[in-house]
């Protein structure tokens, strides 16, 4: 979804705003834009930077597509539903070109499609694929030149996206991407197609946005990638990605670093180390498993077995802290046994994860995995499903309970309708809803005690 939170221009660029200019442009002076996002944090982001740069040529962000005279929709195809969505989205806008405005599809769908999108929805003019979005305002200027189409499709190249503003949503956590792409060649996954090699962003530049990033206000940071922990500088310093967590985290103003996905094969104990020794560093890592059949790990080719999965799981184990372990899971893949299916069933009661995605198989162009045949039934997916969900429910109702009565450091992110309620998420990535009497309480850290839990979030009071 387009995102309602609108920081102002002083605190995305740092610099004192004149309200009539932005680089040279005067705001809204060509016109208005929606952005619709769908799919992951990646995606989130990668529309921050995109929305950065169209504000930075005089476009004006707006609610509504009714109220804009350029729609974009930046997509997901990582399953075939995600895609899907966006086609239906798209016709729905299929009017809106006879009123003059500009449809463009961003993002994975239009690195996937290309091309073929104009066949199948005429009425849109630009396809850019996430590798390209630094070409956007050249696209845009053809567009406004009177270019009918317009494409950004390229997917080898060594720049990563990198603009000079970026209009960040939310203003106390900042998203930053450090590697994009990604090498590893899952048999079920688009990424490689879609977002292309795995490239990694300078290891000075990441930090001196960080710099930048806290001198504006914000505390925490996410650092982003599909395999973050596969990071390589590719400068002289050669930092390893513990290294940088530790040096994002030495940043004045930084309050907590997280960073997702991690790939189980690149988690080294130096990471567990960087958590252990430095507080900032949230007590969190999202290691997706996606099964916990050895032989469903080889045909996905992941990399690892579930044995060598579960010792990532021990390095976490052991640490001199508690830290929160989630994970994504697909049922379903091709040729997955009932009794494969129970091993990861019985690979979660192991784990007992924090919190879990889960997916059914999704067939995907020019995926490996296509070729093999989608054997399992789409009802015995649904069930597969629901049983692991249901398994997982248990499981976090269980972990959750037995945190009433502790004490959390809690950056508040939300606040509620109802009086005196405010959300946000503990270092671990908990989501806690509490009751406060203070006033004004957003982007702040405030202890919290947990007084009830559910599954999926604990309830709790201001401690003060
Ligand atoms: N790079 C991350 C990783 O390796 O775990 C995540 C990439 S993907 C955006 C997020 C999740 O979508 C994956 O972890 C996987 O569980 C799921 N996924 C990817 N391709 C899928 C497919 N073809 N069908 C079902 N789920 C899929
Ligand atoms: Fe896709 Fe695998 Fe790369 Fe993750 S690691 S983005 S699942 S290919």
């Amino acid at each position: 979804m387009s995102k309602p939170f609108d920081v102002g221009l002083e605190r995305l660029t740092g610099r004192a705003p004149d309200p009539e200019m932005v680089l040279g442009v005067t705001v809204g002076q060509r016109g208005t834009f929606f952005l619709e996002t769908f799919g992951c944090q990646m995606n989130d982001h990668d529309s921050e930077k995109v929305a950065g740069l169209l504000h930075a040529r005089g476009y004006q962000q707006v609610d509504t597509p009714e109220a804009a005279s350029l729609i974009l929709y930046n997509t997901c195809s990582i399953r075939e539903k995600a895609a899907q969505k966006v086609f239906s989205r798209l016709g729905e806008y299929r009017e809106k070109q006879g009123e003059g405005k500009v449809i463009g599809v961003l993002g994975c769908v239009a690195q996937q499609e290309g091309e073929d999108i104009f066949k199948r929805a005429p009425w849109v003019s630009l396809v850019c694929g996430s590798a390209s979005y630094s070409k956007l305002p050249g696209m845009l200027a053809q567009l406004e030149a009177g270019n009918q189409r317009v494409t950004g499709l390229d997917t080898d190249t060594d720049e990563t996206f990198e603009t000079e503003v970026t209009r960040r949503d939310n203003p106390w956590r900042a998203y930053l991407t450090i590697i994009e792409g990604c090498d590893k060649a899952c048999t079920y996954c688009v990424v490689p197609f879609t977002r292309g090699p795995e490239r990694s962003r300078a290891s000075d530049a990441i930090l001196r946005e960080v710099r930048q990033l806290a001198e504006l206000g914000y505390s925490e940071v996410q650092l982003l990638g599909q395999t973050v922990n596969s990071y390589a500088d590719p400068t002289a310093r050669r930092m390893r990605f513990s290294e940088l967590l530790l040096a994002v985290a030495e940043v004045r103003g930084i309050r907590r670093v997280r960073f997702t996905t991690s790939h189980p094969s690149d988690f080294t104990p130096d990471i567990v180390k960087a958590i252990e020794g430095e507080p900032k560093i949230c007590d969190h890592v999202h290691l997706p498993v996606q099964s916990g059949s050895t032989r469903v790990l080889r045909a996905m080719q992941r990399t690892y077995s579930r044995e060598e999965y579960l010792e990532k799981i021990a390095l976490m184990r052991g640490a001199n802290k508690p830290i929160g372990i989630t994970t994504d899971i697909i049922v379903g893949f091709p040729g997955e046994t009932e009794s494969e299916f129970e091993e990861t069933l019985s690979l979660l009661e192991e784990v007992r994860y924090d919190s879990m995605f889960s997916f059914k198989y999704s067939p995907r162009p020019n995926t490996p995995s296509l070729s093999m045949s989608d054997s399992v039934s789409e009802e015995e997916k649904s069930r597969r499903l629901a049983v692991l969900q249901d398994k997982q429910r248990e499981i976090q109702a269980a972990k959750n309970a037995r945190l009433v009565g502790e004490q959390f450091e809690v950056l508040v992110s939300g606040k509620s309708r109802r009086e005196n309620q405010w959300s946000g998420y503990t270092t671990s990535h908990r989501m806690i809803n509490f009751a406060s009497q203070e006033r004004e309480l957003l982007g702040t850290y405030v202890q919290v005690r947990v007084t009830g839990a559910g599954p999926n979030s604990l309830a709790g009071e201001h401690a003060v």
